[in-house]
């Protein structure tokens, strides 16, 4: 029976030859070793929440849904280390019973660890990194089936290297990660002027621990999000109030705009104008963990580029006169973070403070023109693109963008010169 696979956007969909299901390092060693004496490709997926093809495989997949939990906790270090299938809703949960908690993450918790930190999945904070910074050790199944460990004492430049690494240089079987002591996040969402955050961007992005916005393209307004760290006690939402704010106006009603704008598309822009008027302020206090991920049940597609931290005011102003030009409506706020520099190779954030720009467009509506567009923009900037979000680069456009790409190819060929661990999107982005 042939096995139908698809990524959560359903922009991409792959026929794998065969899916395996390893539940231990054994099984998941004993896979690899097969793929490369067979000469077919092995591809380990997540939970499928990248929008580019960098899962999907026609060859051999591996699906990693029972390969998790944790194999080792070492509380005075604050490291655990985990199968690399674990999903980050379970493992939030479990770092929060042992009091621990990861200092960032994304906006959703549904991926897996290994699938978050191959693409450079991050959240927002100035001073600090995406997921894979959070990383101090990994293990990766290499084409002989024996296991290559990595962290910055031991094969410094492959941990570098691997950190974010697209699945191109072996399977990860397991992750450390440093963790901190688990904390409560004060939360502070509220629309605002968008020339007024604008005006006060820099105060805003140093003054507080995660600082992003979401602006609305044809509104004045912008949700404000402001999460900073708090030795209160929690005072969660009740459960009315998180129904109301993140089920009903941002999965519902949001959901329900956007059918009508693609139904409708000369009322998309009126809707689009009064869009923020909806939105009220929401203040409450709750486990980091809470705070950082929410439920996103609107499909939409999207594509996000990293761009010089100081180049944003120059990009928004750009992106706000494209919407004026573009036929079709834009349903979706852009949304802007932020983030420290950090050193992983191929991770968006390499060597420069960064602010991440991400524009989406409702699932069904056209976007290739709006993302097209957004791409010359960014491009300008020298902008970075999300390893797992849309962007049309190749090789030779991200060897200049990255200072260590070549650095990256030179690992890779040590440890896959027969390029086991390749797909059609490895063979796009790194060739
Ligand atoms: C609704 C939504 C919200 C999102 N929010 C954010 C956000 O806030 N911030 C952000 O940065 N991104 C965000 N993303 C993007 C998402 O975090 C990334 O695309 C991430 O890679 C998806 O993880 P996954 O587990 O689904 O991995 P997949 O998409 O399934 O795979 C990603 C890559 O990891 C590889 N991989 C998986 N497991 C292994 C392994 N064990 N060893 C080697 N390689 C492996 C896969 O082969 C593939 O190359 C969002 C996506 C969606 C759909």
């Amino acid at each position: 029976m042939v096995t139908q696979w698809q990524n959560w956007a359903r922009t991409v969909t792959a026929y794998p030859a065969r899916v395996l299901r390893p539940r231990s390092v054994e099984e998941l060693r004993e896979i690899v070793r097969s793929a490369a004496d067979a000469g077919t490709t092995v591809r380990a997926w997540g939970s499928g929440h990248s929008f580019t093809a960098t899962a999907a495989t026609a060859d051999w997949a591996l699906d990693l849904s029972e390969f998790r939990g944790f194999t080792d906790v070492d509380l005075p270090r604050r490291q655990v280390t985990v199968k690399s299938g674990t999903c980050l809703q379970e493992l939030n949960n479990s770092l929060h019973v042992l009091g621990l908690a990861l200092a960032n993450l994304g906006d959703i918790d549904t991926q897996t660890i290994a699938g978050a930190i191959s693409t450079g999945t991050h959240g927002t904070g100035a001073r600090l990194g995406g997921l894979a910074t959070q990383v101090v050790g990994l293990e990766l199944v290499q084409t002989s089936g024996e296991i290559l460990r990595c962290s910055a004492e031991v094969n410094r430049e492959t941990f570098d290297a691997a950190r974010v690494s697209l699945g191109a240089l072996g399977v990860i079987s397991t992750l450390t990660l440093q963790c901190v002591p688990r904390f409560v996040l004060a939360a502070d969402e509220r629309p605002e002027l968008l020339d007024t955050v604008l005006e006060s961007i820099e105060y805003e992005v140093e003054s507080n621990d995660h600082f992003e916005f979401f602006m609305f393209p044809y509104g004045r307004r912008a949700l404000v999000k402001r999460n900073n760290q708090t030795d209160a006690a929690t005072r969660p939402l009740s459960r009315a109030a998180e129904f109301i704010s993140y089920e009903l106006v941002e999965n519902r009603a949001f959901g329900a705009i956007c059918r009508l704008g693609r139904a409708l598309p000369a009322v998309a822009q009126p809707t689009g104008r009064v869009i923020d008027a909806v939105l009220s302020p929401r203040m409450y206090r709750d486990w980091s963990y809470r705070v950082f991920a929410t439920p996103r049940r609107v499909r939409m597609v999207e594509s996000e580029y990293a761009i010089p931290r100081a180049a944003l005011a120059g990009v928004l102003a750009e992106l706000r006169a494209l919407y004026s030009r573009l036929a079709e409506p834009v349903m979706f706020p852009v949304e802007v973070r932020f983030s420290a520099a950090d050193d992983v190779w191929l991770s968006p954030a390499y060597g420069r403070e960064t602010a991440y720009v991400a524009v989406h467009q409702f699932d069904g509506m056209p976007y290739e023109k709006y993302f097209h567009e957004f791409e010359a923009i960014v491009r300008g900037a020298d902008g970075r693109p999300h390893w797992g979000k849309m962007h049309s680069l190749g090789r030779e456009a991200l060897a200049d963008l990255y200072p260590r790409f070549r650095d990256f190819t030179r690992i890779r060929d040590v440890v896959d010169p027969d390029r086991i661990f390749r797909n059609v999107y490895t063979d796009q982005v790194l060739g």
